[in-house]
């Protein structure tokens, strides 16, 4: 890719990235929200790194990735070539507990947390030169069997239980809630983002003072629902195809358990 600015992935992409941030601050302010509340992640598995490249000139500081070894080599591919590095990475996707060092090693944050053990590990494994590694609790707020996440009545117990682990600092709650009619009213749209944020607010007031603070994100909305998911409170939307249009399929070094949703 050149640099020149009016290289077209450049232009479609400040569009979108346009088009997103004004939805965003719109739907905070119908919310009665301040605009600065909710962070944007782009979400970029399945994209080369040009176009992070690109998102980056652009503006966009946060970027999802959503398998180990793929996140691993744009981040070290990115690190020597983004001007003054302050990409912030997320690791988004479903991780087994044979790939977690990683993941401790190379990204920030770690939004898929629904059993200690894979945050024992990731504890374990976080370099001492690095900060603490932020991890997101994952809620499966459908009750999809088929869906990863943990159970809402299980989430309580799993924070008291992560906020001891030392190289770990419980964030808060993310969700993927199972697709609704988006012929459905606003408040069925809604409603699994509403149990969300009542189940942050739960898990937040029963936090001892020392870990509540921390405990600020949820992490909820896609390119599909996230003006919904910003009415109930989330504050980091994850958009991939609303910014860079259609995934292209998975190339035959991703792993074929692992397509993209
Ligand atoms: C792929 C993915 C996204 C982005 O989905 P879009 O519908 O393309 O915006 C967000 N969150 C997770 C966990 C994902 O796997």
């Amino acid at each position: 890719m050149s640099n020149s600015v009016d290289h077209p992935l450049f232009t479609s992409l400040e569009q979108q990235i346009r088009r997103i941030t004004s939805t965003i601050h719109d739907a905070c302010i119908a919310a009665q929200r301040s605009p600065d509340a909710v962070q944007l992640l782009a979400v970029t598995k399945t994209h080369p790194i040009e176009t992070i490249q690109a998102a980056y000139a652009l503006g966009l500081k946060r970027f999802g990735e959503n398998y180990v070894q793929e996140g691993v080599d744009k981040i070290i591919a990115l690190r020597g070539i983004l001007p003054d590095n302050q990409a912030i990475w997320h690791f988004i996707g479903p991780l087994q507990s044979n790939k977690t060092r990683p993941v401790a090693e190379h990204f920030a944050w770690v939004h898929g947390i629904d059993r200690l053990k894979i945050a024992q590990r990731l504890s374990e494994q976080r370099p001492t030169h690095l900060p603490p590694l932020n991890v997101l609790i994952q809620v499966n707020i459908s009750d999809e069997s088929s869906k990863s996440g943990c159970a809402p009545d299980s989430a309580l117990a799993l924070a008291l239980e992560i906020i001891q682990l030392p190289r770990l600092t419980l964030r808060g709650l993310m969700t993927i809630p199972a697709a609704i009619d988006p012929q459905a009213n606003e408040a069925t749209q809604c409603a699994p983002f509403v149990a969300m944020a009542q189940l942050h607010a739960k898990i937040k007031a029963h936090l001892p003072h020392d870990a509540a603070p921390a405990f600020d994100t949820l992490s909820m909305g896609m390119s599909d629902d996230y003006p919904h998911a910003i009415a109930a409170g989330s504050t980091l939307v994850r958009i991939g195809s609303a910014l860079f249009g259609r995934r292209p399929a998975p190339t035959q070094t991703m792993t074929l358990n692992n397509t993209p949703h």
